[in-house]
């Protein structure tokens, strides 16, 4: 390759083949092509699946597909390594939120994945579990949009994995993700957010939540959904712009960029809370919602409060 001044421009090779790199890893100070990236994701994934024991044989393990990029790689990657090495069965499922103009498009997206990889797809929308879409009850209700999205499409994902009998629930969150999580909870001096993860609530009557993508980057994300052909350009949800997550995102792409590494180190620092806390930290009693049934850490869920109070103002 030449640069505009015409010298030729150095691309290094990948550190396993002589291919050229595409992606250079500045934690492990690794260059990799194309094949080697790809494999080096499919292989974090097992190895982090594993360590973690997200998956067992004779799981069902229903995967939240909303159409977008992380959880179309996410299904795409487990329909292909779970089967391979565990006797376990995926199944899809997409949540329609109800957001005209946005979300018709992505479920057509995640309609053809699904078939071209042959997987069981389950659509559940907002208006046939709570009688109103995401559009309208921001319409009547002035909460912050992702708040309520994020609420509402927990407990759809839940209900649907319910009703399926599934025995976990897959969600495509990556290691960006999780570190503008807990960048998230501190900024809101959310401590008790922060350590959730620390009283294992599987096993005291919710279903478990698995992240397979957790240790994988956004970039190393999208290369791969580039170069395996998964995702197709789709629009952003009107709402996205309004949300916290939105502007702590740009800061925490901004402190990877001149700290790399850093987003890897924060999760780190994460789970050695979490470990420390769970020898001191007793779970909550967990109690069951009084409207729908589900476990939850109150007198009613978070999604029944949301709901109730809508119908409150009507
Ligand atoms: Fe829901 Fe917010 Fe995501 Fe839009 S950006 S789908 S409102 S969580
Ligand atoms: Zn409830």
């Amino acid at each position: 390759m030449h640069t505009a001044t015409g010298k030729r421009e150095h691309i290094p090779s990948c550190d396993r083949c002589a291919e050229p790199a595409i992606f250079f890893d500045p934690g492990s100070q690794r260059h990799l092509c194309e094949r080697h990236l790809c494999l080096s994701v499919e292989l974090r994934v097992i190895d982090s699946i594993t360590r973690h024991e997200m998956v067992q044989d004779g799981d069902r393990i229903a995967v939240g597909l909303s159409g977008g990029k992380d959880s179309s790689v996410l299904l795409s990657i487990l329909s292909r390594v779970v089967p391979e090495q565990w006797d376990a069965e995926i199944v899809a499922v997409t949540v329609d939120e109800g957001i005209a103009g946005y979300r018709e498009e992505t479920i057509q997206s995640a309609v053809s994945l699904a078939q071209q990889l042959g997987i069981s797809h389950h659509i559940v929308s907002f208006q046939s579990l709570f009688g109103l879409t995401l559009d309208s009850l921001l319409g009547a209700h002035p909460l912050r949009a992702c708040t309520a999205c994020g609420i509402l499409r927990k407990k759809a994902l839940s209900d649907a994995a319910r009703e399926i009998a599934a025995t976990s629930i897959a969600t495509g969150h990556n290691l960006d993700d999780a570190a503008q999580s807990v960048l998230m909870n501190y900024f809101r001096g959310d401590f008790e957010r922060l350590l959730r993860d620390s009283s294992s609530r599987e096993d005291r009557g919710f279903i478990r939540r698995i992240k397979p993508l957790h240790e994988i980057n956004e970039k190393e994300i999208t290369l791969y959904s580039m170069i395996n052909g998964i995702t197709v350009l789709l629009p952003e949800c009107p709402y996205a712009t309004t949300a916290f997550r939105a502007e702590v995102r740009t800061l925490q792409a901004a402190i990877e960029y001149h700290y790399p590494g850093a987003s890897r180190r924060i999760i780190e620092g994460q789970e050695s809370l979490n470990e420390q806390a769970k020898k001191t930290v007793r779970p909550g009693a967990v109690s069951y919602c009084a409207t729908c049934g589900d476990p939850c850490s109150g007198t009613i869920c978070q999604a029944c409060g949301l709901l109730a109070g809508l119908k409150k103002r009507e």
